[in-house]
């Protein structure tokens, strides 16, 4: 079986005593492949802009864009509304990101120290990162990664993450006993992991991905 993946799809080639049940595993195993070949495919995604709507885990913030004349560069956040104080020439984008990125070790730091903790166990450091293919990880020694743009998802697919990650710290695995202890640490688990295949990719749009291609309104 072959697989293409072009600017109008994806063409899979199959021989004619292919079972179904082939044609499935085939592509089930060629999943992140594909979604790999269609991100490097698509157009990057435009520049954040004044007035955009970012997700942020269940709520939509209201970017606002200021000038700095002369201010240092800042973003922050009061209610709905994130303000990004940029200099001339510098990417709102960037600044962004990295509000994210300081936003993503405030909140999932805790959520992993206490999901670790009721699995009686203890997460070492806490890192940030923005991995392409993976959610988060967990290291020998007890190290958990995420990404910064699980707060690009909503809250129950972070909190899946973390208890996915957490039970790592007890079964470094995914056999069966590992699932049994997701399921467990967290009940609502299929519900993450199907929103995550069939929206993970698009969080590599950045944080106003859930707008894109829908006219301003
Ligand atoms: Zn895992």
């Amino acid at each position: 079986m072959t697989l293409r993946v072009g600017p109008s799809g994806v063409r899979l080639t199959v021989p004619p005593r292919a079972s179904a049940r082939q044609i499935d595993s085939f592509l089930r195993a060629s999943e992140s492949w594909v979604a790999e070949q269609r991100r490097r495919l698509a157009p990057a995604p435009p520049p954040l802009r004044d007035g955009d709507r970012l997700a942020y885990l269940d709520d939509v913030l209201l970017l606002e864009v200021a000038p700095a004349r002369g201010r240092r560069a800042a973003a922050g956040r009061e209610g709905s509304r994130l303000t990004v104080t940029a200099p001339a020439g510098d990417d709102p984008g960037r600044l962004v990101e990295g509000w994210y990125r300081r936003e993503a070790a405030r909140v999932i730091a805790p959520r992993a120290q206490a999901a670790a903790a009721a699995l009686g166990g203890q997460a070492g450091r806490i890192a940030i990162r923005d991995p392409r293919s993976r959610w988060g990880s967990c290291s020998s020694t007890g190290t958990l990664s995420f990404s910064w743009r699980l707060l690009l998802a909503p809250e129950t697919v972070l909190d899946y993450v973390v208890a996915h990650e957490a039970c790592h710290l007890r079964r470094p695995d995914h056999s069966p006993a590992f699932w049994a202890l997701v399921a467990d640490a967290f009940p609502a688990h299929a519900g993450a992991r199907a929103w995550l295949r069939e929206n993970g990719a698009r969080l590599h749009r950045g944080p106003a991905w859930r707008w894109e291609g829908l006219s301003p309104s």
